[in-house]
């Protein structure tokens, strides 16, 4: 039977479907929650009011039919959301979701990631900024050490997961960690990331002289490691990916400042309460959760997701300038979850 009977409606194509299972997290990264914003009284959603996850399923499905096959979940820190590997379960059963993801900060994956796999989870990606505990501490808001985070990566490898490392990079903050992330991993055959730092959200102080582009780290990479650039492996991959040559290890730039990607972007995004976003720098979503709590039947859900898809015309990455930053207010990274 075919899985995705409803794609050829699109005039283009969606193919991933990011969930993000809570707003909460117990990191306050300076670049996604700053401490500032993200306050001990900051008024996160109620139980209430998040998806639940008969609904997520639902909608999960309705996804696939139009063609989804790449499903990631994030928060917030998804590892928050209560009883998670039930519902990693039941995507994992879902016929048509050929690859499930998860990116986590990783300060739980000590307890979770056995369960987490025993539910069909295969692929985790952990971010993790810096290898220098008091930078590290700094970064993530909260005081917690990169050790543990490794720890837990080491436990997740053991535990049969692949996984990835994010580190996002910010001039004048962890620029002097690139060349020791990218040793340590290369060592543990780990693919590493680097994110260009997004003015996601209103809050996290973003100008272009912070972001430290993919040239400038390829040229701190360079003089310490020999990379072989490497084709992009299936249509709409964002990370551009580097192999150490003599060496299977990879590392991978988002390069989504300085060569942005708008125009292969095939990625929805649904937020914990339910609102369908067509893109990360948004600032208003579409509510199905009225739709889907007032007994509305799958031909309207599915009508009115294809009418948000088909209706989309974003380019915000294409278009920043210094003003879009602050011309619009947009969602932030913690609540869509990147
Ligand atoms: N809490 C989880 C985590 O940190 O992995 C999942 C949600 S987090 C919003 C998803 C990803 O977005 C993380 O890899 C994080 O580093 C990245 N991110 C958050 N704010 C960012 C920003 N301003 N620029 C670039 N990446 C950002
Ligand atoms: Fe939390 Fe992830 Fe945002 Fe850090 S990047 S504050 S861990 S949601
Ligand atoms: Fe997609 Fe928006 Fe990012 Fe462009 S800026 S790649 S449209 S999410």
């Amino acid at each position: 039977m075919n899985a995705y009977p409803l794609q050829d409606q699109l005039q283009r194509p969606i193919h991933d479907l990011r969930i993000s299972v809570t707003d909460r997290c117990n990191f306050r990264c300076t670049y996604c929650m700053p401490k500032e914003v993200f306050g001990d009284d900051y008024a996160f959603l109620p139980a209430s009011e998040l998806l639940t996850f008969e609904e997520i399923l639902r909608l999960t499905k309705l996804f696939i039919s139009l063609g989804v096959s790449k499903i990631r979940l994030t928060g917030g820190e998804p590892l928050m959301r209560r009883n998670l590997p039930e519902l990693v379960a039941g995507i994992g059963a879902t016929q048509g979701v050929e690859d499930m993801g998860l990116t986590t900060n990783g300060v739980l994956l000590g307890h979770q990631a056995v369960p987490l796999y025993a539910a069909g989870l295969r692929r985790l990606n952990v971010s993790l900024d810096a290898l220098e505990p008091e930078l590290f501490g700094r970064m993530n808001g909260r005081g917690y050490n990169p050790g543990t985070i490794l720890r837990h990566i080491d436990h997740a490898v053991e535990a049969g997961f692949e996984v990835k490392v994010n580190m996002v990079v910010q001039r004048g903050v962890n620029e002097s960690e690139i060349v020791p992330m990218a040793a340590y991993f290369k060592d543990k055959k780990i693919t590493l990331r680097f994110i260009e730092f997004m003015d996601a959200g209103n809050d996290n102080g973003w100008s272009y002289e912070k972001v430290v582009t993919k040239k400038e780290i390829l040229q701190r990479l360079q003089p310490t490691f020999e990379l072989e650039a490497l084709e992009h492996s299936y249509f709409g991959e964002v990370a551009q990916r580097y192999r150490y040559k003599g060496s299977q290890a990879q590392i991978g730039f988002i390069t989504s400042v300085s060569e942005s990607f708008c125009s292969s972007c095939t990625r929805a995004r649904l937020s914990s309460d339910g609102k369908l976003y067509t893109c990360l720098f948004a600032s208003n979503g579409f509510d199905l959760r009225p739709m889907l709590r007032s007994g509305a039947d799958d031909t309207s859900l599915l009508a009115a997701i294809k009418n948000v898809w088909e209706q989309r015309r974003d380019r915000y990455s294409d278009e920043r300038t210094e003003q879009t930053r602050t011309s619009r207010a947009k969602i932030g990274m913690s609540y869509i979850g990147g």
